[in-house]
Order: structure tokens, then C-alpha cells, then sequence
């Protein structure tokens, strides 16, 4: 992703800030600038102490939403799943792993780990603080002593937070697991994803009710995020159980490079598939779609050959490779289809269609 920084890797893992983290930063250091003690620095003299104390308490903030996620990150790595970066957003961190450990027992010890580390940073900060003012009150207000309040403050607030019984927070994880003993794992999903709802609306209610637009906001957050999470579960675990060759179209319609788009308009009229291999004798050449026909002018198409259209770089399955991986491939590289191929061989073509398709039956 080119609206992320890498800034450095730890445990192997690579950093990233997003582009809203750079603009975020110094939005926070203002707000604690602004606000009055004991959440900010406002009245600290002289400003470029005031600044400066603010600073260092938004970066060492940001350093612990990190240190929450590595958290997160040094579990899942133990549990043998792969983390691909670790990426600082607007509202926090977000590890992107490969896959979630399915064991319940494992995702939830991993779950629990970020909000644990939150709440560990919190109360070490809040015990400094307190015995800093208690064994010195004559300089109870000293402003930098608010830098271990604020940070522990904030810290405690993310991990309890964080431990909401709600996707997509780190406690509808923990709540899936403990589910997820009982049931199996879709179901586990869709009760964790049920009960988060459940919260999402009672938040939004009590918003509403206190006159506060932020709980609405945050509600609407986790439902969307609840919604989600039940749906790639799905997905991720229906489609697991499949191998491609067994959904896969297995008589390929063919086109050969030396066809005219003219003609190839009129094959796609007979065969009414939209997307096709080419292919020269026995070798796959490449793949021409309807979206490439539409790029050719109408009065160019009976002559410009399918060779000048179509795309060369075939992304391609093995037969015995999971529905689910090529679902994963299909939506990364946003194509209609992929080629199944087996040593070099074309052996069949799957397309989303035929994955959406899947699905819906096998959820039904
Ligand atoms: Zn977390």
C-alpha cells in the first residue's frame, strides 16, 4: 500500500504509518496542548514546554498503541501465523496476519494479549504517577509528572475499551472463542457477531439518550465491523472446504490469438461465457474478456487480432488448491476469473460467478 510509511520492522515484522497516522499526530499533540490539566497541558509556561510535553505525550501514546498490536503480533507469530505488517491508522493499529489461528484457545490468548498490554502500560504509568505526587506534594503540579497520568490514563481506557464484547474490537475475538468450545466455528462467529450487535444498539440508544453523538458513532463502527467479520468468517470457512477442481468449469471454451475481435464478439454471443483462455495448440497464451473488447473502437474489431488485446499474465490455481485461496486471489488482483492449470496444463476456469454461486448455496 503506497498511503503507508514503513518506519522499521520489529520481530521481523514491518512498521507502517498511514497517511491519516502523520495527520493525526499532530492533532493530538494539539488537543493536549489545549486541554486543560490533569488531560492536557494548557497553562504550562513557557509554550515551548507546553509544546513539548505535549509532543512526547502523543508520540509515547502512539508508542503504546504499538507495543498493543506487538502484543497481538508476537502470539499469532507463536501460534505459526504469518504477519505481513503492522500498520498505524487514525484509531489505532491494525496487524494484517494471513489468517486468524482457529484454535479457540489460541485466538483468544492472542486477542487478549493487546488489551492486556494496554491495561499493564496504564497501571504502571498510573502507579508512577501516584507515587510521584505522593511522595513529593509540593510538586503535584508539576506538568511533566501528567505525562504518566495522561499515558496511563489513555492506556487503560484502550485495553478495557479494546475488551468490549464486540467485533471489531479485541473482546468479540475472545468472546468467539470461548463460543467457539461449545460450537462450531461459523456459529461461534455468528453468535459473537449477535451479541455485538446487541451492544452496538444499545450504544447508539444510550448516545442518543445522553445527548452524545460519539456513541452512535462508535456503534455504527462496531455494527459494520461485526457485519463484516461474519461475512469474510463465512466465506473463509466454506470456501476452505472446497477444492477448486470439484467447482471449477471443466470443458474450456477456447479462442486462438489469430481470431478478430469482430469474430470473438459474435462467439461470446453463442457461448455466453465473458471470459476466455487463448490458446495456441496445447499452450495457454493468454486471456481475453469482454472489458477488453470494449476497449477496441467498433470500426477497428475485424481488424485487431485477440493477440493485441489480450492479457498475457494469466494468474493461475493448481485444481487441488482451496476455493477459499482462489476467492482470496480473485478479490486481490480484482479480475472475473483464474485459470485452474496443472503442470502447465489448462485444466479448467473458475470464476467469481461461480464462487458467489458456491457460496449461496451452501449457505443457504
Ligand atoms: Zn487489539
Amino acid at each position: 500500500m503506497n498511503s503507508s510509511l514503513k518506519i522499521g520492522s520489529v520481530m521481523g515484522i514491518p512498521i507502517k504509518l498511514h497517511i491519516t497516522f502523520v495527520l493525526v499526530l499532530p492533532m493530538f499533540a494539539y488537543i493536549f496542548s489545549i486541554n486543560p490539566q490533569p488531560f492536557g497541558f494548557a497553562g504550562v509556561e513557557p509554550p515551548t514546554m507546553r509544546y513539548a510535553l505535549s509532543a512526547v505525550a502523543s508520540i509515547l501514546l502512539f508508542a503504546s498503541v504499538l507495543l498493543h498490536e506487538l502484543a497481538h503480533s508476537y502470539l499469532a507469530k507463536r501460534y505459526g501465523v504469518k504477519i505481513d505488517s503492522i500498520t498505524l491508522f487514525l484509531f489505532g493499529g491494525v496487524s494484517a496476519m494471513e489468517e486468524m489461528p482457529k484454535k479457540p484457545g489460541q485466538e483468544a490468548k492472542m486477542a487478549f494479549a493487546g488489551p492486556l498490554t494496554s491495561i499493564i502500560i496504564g497501571s504502571i504509568c498510573v502507579s508512577i504517577h501516584i507515587y510521584l505526587i505522593s511522595s513529593n506534594p509540593s510538586l503535584s503540579l508539576n506538568p511533566v509528572y501528567l505525562v504518566f497520568w495522561i499515558l496511563g490514563s489513555m492506556n487503560l481506557i484502550l485495553g478495557i475499551f479494546n475488551l468490549l464484547p464486540a467485533f471489531p474490537m479485541d473482546g468479540g475475538r475472545v468472546l468467539r472463542s470461548l463460543y467457539a468450545r461449545k460450537m462450531s466455528y461459523v456459529k461461534a462467529t455468528h453468535r459473537a457477531v449477535s451479541v455485538g450487535k446487541f451492544f452496538a444498539i444499545l450504544m447508539a440508544i444510550f448516545g442518543i439518550f445522553v445527548g452524545n453523538l460519539w456513541f452512535p458513532l462508535i456503534a455504527l463502527f462496531i455494527y459494520v465491523g461485526a457485519s463484516e467479520e461474519e461475512q469474510s468468517t463465512q466465506t473463509d470457512v466454506t470456501l476452505g472446504s472446497i477444492r477448486v477442481k470439484d467447482i471449477m468449469t471443466k470443458n474450456v471454451v477456447s479462442v486462438t490469438p489469430s481470431m478478430t475481435v469482430e469474430d470473438l464478439v459474435q462467439f461470446i454471443f453463442e457461448k455466453k461465457h465473458m471470459g476466455y483462455p487463448v490458446m495456441e495448440r496445447d499452450n495457454l497464451k493468454g486471456i481475453v474478456t469482454f472489458t477488453d473488447i470494449e476497449q477496441v473502437p467498433y470500426l477497428e474489431r475485424p481488424i485487431t487480432l485477440i493477440s493485441d488485446i489480450m492479457t498475457t499474465n494469466v494468474i493461475s490455481v493448481p485444481s487441488n488448491a482451496q476455493a477459499s485461496d482462489a476467492m482470496k486471489l480473485i478479490v486481490s488482483k480484482n479480475i472475473g476469473r483464474v485459470m485452474v492449470v496443472d503442470n502447465e496444463l489448462l485444466v479448467g476456469i473458475l470464476s467469481r460467478t461461480d464462487l458467489v454461486r458456491t457460496l449461496k448455496l451452501r449457505l443457504e
